[in-house]
């Protein structure tokens, strides 16, 4: 029997810790030891108010853990690696029903029982942690995962390769053309902007015009493959489409990926669009709406508009082999730029909210 301390949400952006005690794991479970939890724009919006959970909450989905004790009937991970005691593990945080309509025709991001890490709700009665922010986390039965290769795994750099990475290579994997010679367009520096360049980048892009009202962070951005930067906070909004179009020589881009989330940035982003290019919408969890989308543009230009959230395992393999390919190549740890121990975890999401890291890591010591 193992004893932890966890961290859950109540609610007036404060968090408090609770202790509890581990057992076994149950057939198809494994423990973890989480060492690494990263607090992802999500886990902010639920800390300021802006998306409703139940509370107490025990958050926490983007990270990494390493194996404490595995539980019968689990052998492998998810592409047939033998496990062991101390292996690290990036564990997918949706386990889905694989029965409903959706996961049956093979989109499973949208399954209608899905259950997510970081949003199971808290039962007090046997107090247990469902998300990463607790020192221990035990993987429920069906939690798909995969073992990381490496001797001495960075933490720290791994952490948001588990939901932001994944994310976005979901986004060029699945949703988007192929972008060798294009024109790519990021709306939003955060982490999911700056991967996004990254794979863009990587992908032979041509240019990688990277939009955000943060200086230091666009300067980030040309570490992970912007080739242009465009700062919104010294122009009029409605010059943004012009600049863009400026940008890639008067036709457009061809890809722009929204992770910014507001509005009147994605109607920008939807004009900067060259003829039969695609603007996907990520940033965007709660609701919002854009007034002035000019229909006619969709026949007269051939353009697309699509959306997409979370991803599958084979995205999370994905991000970590792009991971490993590139590590040396764009700077992964600098998204985490600051990083407290789990017991600051108010003092980190304090400071997680005024933006000024792309990413704050909680460290479990
Ligand atoms: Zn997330
Ligand atoms: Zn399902």
């Amino acid at each position: 029997m193992l004893s932890g301390t966890g961290y859950l949400f109540e609610s007036e952006k404060k968090f408090a810790s609770y202790k509890y005690k581990i057992g076994d794991p149950d057939w198809g479970e494994i423990l973890l030891k989480m060492r690494v939890s990263t607090i992802c724009g999500s886990d902010l919006h639920t800390y300021l108010g802006h998306r409703t959970m139940p509370t107490p909450i025990n958050l926490g989905h983007e990270g990494i853990g390493t194996i404490e004790k595995i539980g019968n009937g689990v052998e492998y991970d998810a592409v047939g690696n033998e496990l062991s005691e101390g292996d690290a593990i990036l564990f997918l945080p949706y386990i889905w029903c694989n029965r409903c309509y959706y996961c049956l025709r093979g989109d499973k991001t949208n399954c209608q029982n899905r259950r997510s890490i970081g949003s199971i709700p808290f039962n007090s009665e046997k107090p247990i942690p469902t998300g990463t922010f607790s020192e221990y986390l035990m993987l429920p039965k069906g939690t798909e995962f995969i073992k990381v290769g490496e001797k001495n795994p960075d933490f720290l750099a791994l952490g948001p390769i588990n939901c932001s990475l994944s994310t976005m290579i979901h986004a060029f994997s699945d949703r988007l053309p192929k972008v060798s010679g294009k024109n790519v367009a990021v709306i939003g520096a955060g982490a999911l902007g700056l991967y996004s360049a990254a794979i863009a980048n990587y992908s032979g892009a041509d240019k990688v015009i990277v939009v955000d009202k943060n200086q230091e962070r666009l300067e980030l951005s040309k570490k992970f493959g912007a080739t242009d930067l465009v700062n919104t906070s010294n122009m009029a909004m409605e010059q943004l489409h012009t600049e863009i179009i400026e940008i890639s020589e008067g036709r457009g881009v061809d890809v722009v990926t929204d992770v910014a989330g507001y509005p009147p940035l994605a109607e920008e982003g939807i004009k900067s669009l060259d003829k039969g290019g695609i603007f996907l919408e990520i940033g965007t969890i709660f609701p919002a709406k854009i007034n002035n989308i000019q229909l006619d543009d969709f026949v007269k230009k051939g353009i697309e508009l699509s959306g997409l959230r979370t991803y599958e395992i084979r995205h999370l393999l994905g991000a970590y082999n792009f991971y490993s390919k590139t590590h040396d190549r764009y700077p992964f740890k600098a998204i985490t730029g600051k990083s407290f121990t789990y017991s600051s975890i108010n003092e980190a999401f304090n400071v997680a909210k005024d933006g000024a890291y792309v990413r704050v890591g909680l460290v479990n010591q």
